[in-house]
């Protein structure tokens, strides 16, 4: 704590500042019950705030009813307490606590507020506490050393954002909230507005489009720390609500943003005690990173890349490989290394990579400069020295291919590394690696409606000619760290012509487009500056930097996986009267 709280009549000093050198002194102190001890007559408590811990002791001789009431303390009361501090003896110093050397000795207690058994324990961060409890009571459970620890790094991260970004003449500025959908690829919710029934809000899947007008408004360097809303499937690094660094600047090249982004980031990782490379950080093509990784973000902390061996098995006996090579698939491999998996582990591989859409992994052991096992046989000794060559195989390593088409194996194949990299320990707990992923193309065709749709978002400024829209290439960049992705962003489209063409590719008539993005076109229309941005998962990099698994972790009031909020009961039925008046009518009933 940087100052000691106001001296009012619950206290004058932090618990956790009461060092030796304020022995003989007399202080006040307030907080919570850690622990009680009764000892050889005695009763210690550890008392708890935000600062830390200090330990009251209590005589049973000493004049008043303090001790008296101390007998009465439970965990998680709440007391204001008063006394001398003073130096415990020689064998009783705890040096693992800064207050360690000092306790205080108690001459007035008063106990401000009682409390129930709490449903787990809060003095022991050891204990496993199932979510859903820690959820329910999350009040108990922020109080909690972890969870404290974790809201201070994120403060501190967010604190380190808006101090750079204000020393380089940022603008913070806030967007709407209900407004009408921007889409980034995902659901939006919805809400029904009362004033014009039959009509919705939508909530803001990224401040995407206002940062572009604003922009346009002329206000050349925009940041926000803001919150987005995604109807998507949750899992652990995302939430139906998140929250981004949000950026967009004017006048600026790929050059520009990855500058600034490099900037903030730098000093995020500072503040956050987190040790990364120095800037600036590598980049990699978007069909580089799929090539050797088969991820647009690699994890580039350990090796096991992957080859694209399609070229060196071509024309073998094995008729799997050869009939997807004749329907314009791809063979990828990586070598595992020396690893002696069972028949059943490696069965179990292929779960895998058909968790990816794959059909099946073929593992190889290299033996000597051949192949071990039934597949050797099915192709020449040229090709088998050929692929043992491009992986570096050495007798006893094992190699995994995957063959299927060209939008799967890769992928798959990647999945496979990651997992691999995990159970065999590959992965450095202390090193970190950041990587930009540039040249992404601007579409992908959707494989099941076959229509064409924007891997960004469809305001990414393109590279190319729309004649063929496979070969467009995207101005955007996203930047990964250890294997996940923590922000992404673009240079924008800005004139209204560009902007109807990539609306077009994506299948939307020309009014349709007006309709649901003439706001950006006719802004457009009037002077937009050459601009672009980026927008950093906030929640992503606090998990990073804390080394917690989930972002539930890392968010004060996080919702489950399947987006419920155990605290509050969010979300749930609400009156046929408040529907009535918003002219809504549930078709379903509301699950119990
Ligand atoms: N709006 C984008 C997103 O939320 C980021 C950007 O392009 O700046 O992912």
């Amino acid at each position: 704590m940087n100052h000691p709280p106001r001296a009012n009549g619950y206290r004058d000093a932090w618990c956790g500042e009461l060092t030796g050198e304020r022995a003989g002194s007399k202080a006040r102190v307030a907080g919570w019950v850690h622990r009680r001890r009764d000892h050889g007559g005695l009763i210690f408590i550890d008392l708890r705030d935000r600062s830390g811990i200090v330990q009251l002791v209590f005589h049973p001789d000493s004049s008043g009813d303090a001790f008296a009431k101390a007998e009465r303390l439970r965990s998680e009361h709440v007391v204001s307490a008063s006394g001398e501090v003073v130096r415990r003896e020689e064998g009783n110093v705890n040096p693992n606590l800064p207050t360690g050397e000092i306790e205080l000795s108690v001459a007035d207690l008063e106990l401000l507020a009682e409390s129930e058994t709490p449903p787990f324990p809060l003095d022991d961060d050891t204990v496993e506490v199932d979510e859903l409890m820690r959820l329910r009571y999350r009040a108990l459970d922020l109080r909690r050393q972890p969870m404290q620890d974790v809201m201070v790094l994120r403060h501190r991260i967010i604190k380190a954002m808006r101090y750079v970004l204000d020393e380089l003449d940022f603008l913070e500025i806030e967007t709407p909230i209900m407004t009408r959908s921007t889409p980034e690829g995902a659901r939006d919710f919805l809400v029904p507005s009362r004033m014009q029934p039959g009509s919705w809000y939508a909530l803001p899947q990224s401040p995407q489009l206002f940062k572009q007008l604003l922009m346009i408004g002329g206000y050349e360097r925009y940041f926000q720390i803001a919150r987005c809303f995604r109807d998507e499937d949750l899992r652990g690094f995302r939430q139906p609500e998140f929250t981004q660094l949000d950026m967009e600047l004017s006048f600026v090249d790929e050059e520009d943003v990855i500058g600034v982004s490099e900037k903030v980031m730098a000093a995020v990782f500072e503040a956050a005690d987190f040790d990364v490379p120095p800037a600036p950080w590598p980049r990699l093509p978007y069909d580089e990173a799929m090539l050797r990784f088969g991820s647009d973000k690699p994890d580039l902390r350990y090796g096991m890349e992957l080859h694209d061996v399609g070229p060196l098995l071509a024309g073998s006996e094995f008729k799997v490989f050869e009939n997807v090579l004749a329907n314009n698939g791809t063979i990828r491999a990586f070598n595992a290394g020396s690893r002696e998996l069972s028949r059943s582990e490696l069965d179990g591989l292929n779960e895998i990579v058909q968790r990816h859409g794959a059909k099946a992994v073929a593992p190889i052991y290299a033996e000597g400069d051949g192949w071990a096992g039934n597949l050797a046989k099915f192709f020449s000794d040229e090709q088998i020295r050929a692929v043992n060559a491009e992986l570096e195989a050495s007798d006893g390593d094992l190699l995994l291919f995957v063959a299927d088409r060209r939008h799967i194996a890769p992928v798959a194949l990647g999945a496979l590394r990651i997992e691999l990299a995990e159970r065999f320990g590959l992965i450095p707990a202390d090193r970190h690696e950041l990587v930009w992923i540039v040249d992404f193309p601007l579409f992908e065709r959707d494989p099941e409606a076959g229509r064409w749709t924007a891997i960004h978002h469809p305001f990414t400024a393109p590279r190319g000619s729309f004649e063929d829209p496979e070969t467009l290439r995207s101005r955007g960049y996203d930047l990964a760290l250890d294997g996940v992705e923590i922000g992404g962003g673009s240079i924008r489209i800005h004139t209204a012509e560009v902007q109807q063409e990539v609306f077009k590719t994506l299948g939307m008539s020309e009014e349709e487009g007006q309709a649901r993005f003439g706001f950006l076109l006719d802004a457009l229309r009037y002077g937009a500056p050459p601009h672009g941005g980026i927008a950093f998962g906030i929640d992503r990099i606090v998990a990073i930097a804390a080394a917690r698994e989930s972002i539930r972790d890392v968010i004060a009031f996080p919702k489950t996986a399947s987006g419920a909020d155990p605290l509050t009961g969010a979300p749930a039925p609400v009156d046929a009267q408040q529907l009535r008046e918003l002219g809504v009518r549930s078709l379903v009933e509301p699950q119990a």
